[in-house]
């Protein structure tokens, strides 16, 4: 998920008042490990960012070896958990003693406010894989540079991009009650009401939870929120990423806001009226993620849940196979197959911004640039992400890669680096045996003609635009009041415990916009068009 945020622009201003202090404390410390040698060869600190204490230690990774004598240098590994990261990072930032390379440590804003990374631009022509991802995902590389096209983060690419939500329906049901995967939300309030009242589960019980729904959360609308309900409407969320999180959209590459929009209207009234026949439960949004996740799982011996957002059937842990994803369906039926739309957080679940830094100025440049350069090359990508060839994975040629059924046996021991790797995986790459992949593929494959039916980067916020500090300081600031005022009254409207849709809504449509939503929509406006008119 891309660590997102502002800014760029003031940066060179504050880089210069910082460097004086950042050359203090590097002086400080004793400039580091730079003199360091091992067999002749210098030595190359590597910091890695673990989401999982589960993770063999890294050295267990044969591939390390093959960096080591890619890049002529011995590497110095220090691995942080991730429950320690925040407390290291600040550390680390506080002193201006970073590592010569981190990985997924720091992101573009931490380079925008600290002069301690180098400017990687110049570097690229001689790191050939990195060269190579940039040319075949612009994207990527816009995410990550600045206007000035100064960029000192690396990013990267996983494999097979995608939603990482879909609408996921117990498909076993379904076919029990010879009930039809239904296309409008009236063909699935239908279906729903079967769902409780038919026991599709078979127990005899009438423990169904028709449709369950996760809290709408306080700090801004999160990956799984029920909003994304609104692609029925044909607005599309981003719901992964982004400032759809705090309202905003885009259509037609005009910034819009949907937190007062008909469509958001037309949602919270079919919501109530799942609410009122107890189609969804009553306390759904006020339980906690962790109660809403293991909901999703059901009883030991039965599925309990009908429909929810999900990522992809694992999510209903051993009931699994009784889901499959269901289209997009229509809010209305006067609607046509091209009015409905689905997510476009795909770039948010492909790119993610901060997976490689360089310390600035760092004595072991063509060392640590061949150490990228091997990183990112296409192998190394696969042994960082899946383990070693051959042991962990096949590689069967063409760009074809088997992974053994080893790296998934265990829940509790994890290969390599996974999702914490450096480099990127083609488009041409293809992955066979990794069961999320083949998973999210099936589920994508429902929404084809929803992502048909719009233009990335036009009808959604691309990933590569960002505020500067200044408006994302405003930004933040109006979306604190905005959403802590608006949320508990959306909450209200969408269970039904509110249904004043006449002078309650035009109240809170006039308080939202003045504390501030018509200005965030005008920053994001200004920031969209400054980007787009970028030479890239
Ligand atoms: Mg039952």
């Amino acid at each position: 998920m891309v660590q997102h945020g502002a800014s760029v622009v003031i940066k060179r201003a504050v880089a210069a008042v910082a460097a004086a202090a950042s050359l203090a404390a590097v002086s400080a410390c004793g400039g580091s490990d730079s003199g360091k040698t091992v067999n002749g060869k210098p030595v190359i600190d590597v910091l890695v960012q673990y989401d999982s204490t589960n993770r063999l230690p890294i050295e267990k990774n044969k591939w390390v070896k093959t960096l080591e004598a890619a890049c002529d240098c011995s590497i110095s590994w220090q691995i942080v958990q991730q429950n320690a990261w925040a407390q290291q990072k600040s550390a680390i930032l506080t002193s201006g003693d970073v590592p010569d390379v981190s990985i997924r440590a720091f992101n573009p804003d931490d380079a925008a406010k600290f002069p301690y990374f180098e400017n990687l631009s110049p570097y690229i022509d001689k790191m050939p894989n990195v060269k190579e991802f940039f040319d075949q995902n612009p994207s990527a590389k816009r995410m990550v540079s600045d206007l000035d096209g100064n960029l000192e983060i690396l990013p990267a690419q996983f494999p097979e991009g995608g939603s990482n939500q879909h609408w996921m329906i117990n498909k076993a049901w379904l076919d029990k009650l010879g009930l039809k995967m239904p296309t409008t939300w009236d063909e699935l309030t239908q279906v729903l009401k079967a769902f409780k009242e038919q026991d599709p589960n078979g127990n005899g019980k009438a423990d169904e939870i028709p449709f369950d729904v996760a809290a709408l959360g306080t700090d801004g609308f999160r990956w799984y929120t029920p909003m994304l309900a609104l692609g029925s409407t044909g607005i599309v969320t981003q719901a992964q990423g982004g400032p759809f999180q705090n309202g905003i959209y885009v259509k037609g590459g005009k910034v819009k806001e949907w937190l007062t929009s008909d469509e958001l209207k037309e949602t919270l009234q079919w919501y109530a009226s799942l609410f009122k026949q107890k189609l969804i439960p009553t306390d759904a949004l006020t339980q906690d993620g962790s109660k809403y996740g293991s909901a999703l799982t059901g009883t030991e011996t039965a599925a309990t849940v009908g429909l929810a957002f999900a990522y992809q059937p694992a999510a209903f842990g051993s009931h699994a196979k009784e889901y499959a994803a269901l289209p997009t369906p229509k809010a209305n039926a006067s609607m046509s197959d091209s009015d409905v739309v689905w997510d476009a957080s795909g770039d948010y679940g492909k790119y993610e911004n901060y997976h490689l830094a360089v310390k600035k100025d760092d004595p072991h440049m063509d060392n640590i640039v061949k150490l990228i350069n091997s990183l990112y090359s296409e192998k190394m990508s696969v042994q960082q992400f899946y383990g070693d060839i051959p042991e962990l994975v096949t590689d069967e040629g063409n760009s074809s890669y088997k992974v053994s059924d080893k790296v998934f046996a265990d829940p509790n021991v994890s290969y390599s680096l996974g999702g914490c790797f450096a480099g990127w995986f083609p488009d041409n790459v293809k992955i066979a045996g990794d069961p999320n992949l083949t998973a999210r593929k099936e589920a994508e494959s429902a929404y084809q003609k929803a992502y048909s039916n719009y233009k990335v980067n036009e009808d959604s916020m691309p990933i590569w635009v960002k505020l500067d500090n200044a408006d994302q300081t405003t930004f933040s600031n109006n979306n604190t009041q905005i959403l802590n005022y608006a949320i508990p009254l959306i909450a209200k409207w969408m269970n039904g415990t509110e249904s004043d849709y006449a002078q309650k809504w035009d109240t809170y449509v006039s308080q939202v916009n003045k504390l501030g939503l018509e200005q965030n929509v005008q920053l994001w406006q200004k920031w969209y068009d400054k980007y787009s008119e970028q030479k890239f």
